[in-house]
């Protein structure tokens, strides 16, 4: 069984090696963190990602939105956020729907199943949400981990300085 403690977050601390700011990104869903699933849904509600975004999850059963959080990065310019997937899925079987009951969906790629898949929640995806950077309007993508390491200072796009560079372990 998945449980919530099961999935930690992972997030990286930086210092920019030009002007010394400080910044860091989450990724994963943190249970204590602010941003939790719970959140994301008031967000939702509110209409913070679009009005076809709030209809779409009000109008479908059993529907969860991806609360994990990512890194999104813009493969045209460069500016990067991190915000939670945000895509809609629909539960498939009891335990998905128990899970989105329990405020604690968690989606994985079918090829990061395990084997063993008795009692697993199910989903499909009923639309995936488009990361748009605001700066140029590209489709941003989901940062690999190598980029994830080499994200440039938000205030003036320097590199962060690799001595300075953390992990942070959340939940
Ligand atoms: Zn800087
Ligand atoms: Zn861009």
């Amino acid at each position: 069984m998945m449980r919530r403690g099961d999935r930690m977050g992972l997030g990286y601390s930086y210092k920019c090696s030009e002007c010394s700011k400080k910044y860091e990104v989450f990724q994963g869903i943190g249970m204590l963190f602010p941003e939790g699933y719970e959140d994301t849904v008031a967000k939702l509600k509110n209409g913070r990602f679009g009005k076809a975004w709030k209809e779409l999850y009000e109008n479908t059963e059993n529907v969860a939105i991806d609360a994990e959080k990512r890194v999104y990065l813009c493969p045209s310019c460069g500016y990067w956020k991190n915000e939670p997937g945000l895509s809609l899925y629909a539960a498939d079987n009891e335990e998905a729907i128990s899970a989105v009951k329990n405020g604690c969906p968690v989606f994985y790629g079918d090829d990061s199943l395990p084997a063993m898949m008795g009692n697993m929640p199910k989903y499909h995806l009923l639309k995936e949400y488009e990361h748009k950077c605001k700066k140029c309007g590209g489709k941003m993508k989901a940062a690999d981990d190598d980029e994830i390491l080499t994200l440039s200072c938000p205030k003036c796009s320097g590199a962060p300085d690799p001595e300075n560079t953390m992990y942070i372990l959340w939940d």
